[in-house]
């Protein structure tokens, strides 16, 4: 089989775009489709400072490379979630990474900063993992990037990750969370910074390709709090779909964002104020992350900041 761009010989195929490339030019198509998002949905310019959120797994990783090839100027922040070895291994690819690349990393350890890792954090607070890893991740995300003059925060949420999240919040109509679903948040007033996915026209399968074929050392394993997460349920459902209707899953979410732009759904009426504990934007009498705090025994409370790696 021979590459439908160069007639060299074929290493994937894809079947959402009926194509099918040799190494390089799925290279070539890979971070075209990053460029093209970069600049379609206005997402930065070579004068930003961009924060790159990096976990240590593909995704990530494979953006920040993209960003660092294309000139952009980038820091990163990792968030080490003290899951034992699962965590070790993570943070010692992300901090490899950022190395061999002469790149910045900034680490926030849950463990140093909360005496606390994710699962026993979950466990005082008797909430999933999950939903308190998210709140804690975009906290320190944004809290980060406001007080660094970092302009933009770049996630790696790819297009299997933008369906599932859509599936879900579609299956419950949770429209404050469909207002919120898209490739760019703008920073506003009250003190959120801009938020970018540029792999957002990518599949997981097109992520885990370029990584592989670039030699990016990433962390296979899967976070072991993910096999309890609802979104896993939404993209094996959305898999299954897609295997029998191959491009079903981008029609979903990019019709989506097509509809959004066309005829958007209404405004928030959520006003935003500043935490009073904390001074971070908040819809609620006290941000979300406050919140967890206040609930943890004393000692665990303490608010950590990242430290440079
Ligand atoms: Fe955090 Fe859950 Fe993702 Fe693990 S699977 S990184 S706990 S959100
Ligand atoms: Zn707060």
């Amino acid at each position: 089989m021979r590459c439908q761009k160069c007639h060299q010989k074929v290493v994937i195929k894809i079947s959402r775009a009926n194509a099918k490339y040799c190494k390089a030019c799925f290279i070539g198509y890979f971070e075209h489709q990053v460029r093209r998002a970069i600049t379609k949905e206005r997402m930065f310019s070579p004068e930003d400072r961009i924060l790159v959120a990096v976990s240590g797994g593909k995704d990530s990783l494979a953006l920040w490379q993209v960003l660092i090839q294309a000139g952009y100027q980038t820091a990163a922040l990792h968030i080490d979630l003290g899951i034992e070895r699962y965590s070790e291994s993570s943070s010692e690819k992300v901090v490899q990474f950022a190395a061999r690349h002469g790149q910045k990393v900034y680490t926030h350890r849950l463990k140093e900063a909360h005496q606390l890792g994710i699962v026993e954090l979950s466990g005082e607070l008797d909430r999933p993992p999950c939903s308190a890893c998210g709140v804690i991740k975009r906290y320190q995300f944004n809290r980060f990037a406001m007080e660094n003059g970092y302009t933009v925060v770049a996630t790696g949420h790819n297009l299997d990750d933008e369906a599932a999240r859509l599936l879900g919040n579609v299956l419950r109509w949770q429209n404050e969370y469909l207002l919120k679903q898209s490739p760019v948040l703008e920073k506003n007033e009250e003190g959120f910074v801009k938020k970018v996915k540029p792999l957002y026209r990518l599949s997981e399968y097109e992520v885990a390709a370029y990584s592989f074929l670039n030699g990016i050392d990433y962390v296979v394993e899967e976070c072991p709090m993910s096999e309890s997460s609802p979104m896993l349920v939404y993209k094996k459902a959305l898999n299954l779909i897609e295997h029998q209707s191959p491009g079903t899953k981008q029609q979903f979410y990019l019709s989506f964002l097509d509809n959004q732009k066309k005829s958007p759904l209404p405004p928030s009426t959520m006003a935003l104020h500043s935490c009073p504990a904390c001074g971070q934007p908040t819809s609620s009498e006290v941000c979300g992350y406050c919140k967890i705090m206040s609930r943890l025994p004393g000692p665990a409370q303490k608010v950590g900041g990242p430290s440079l790696t």
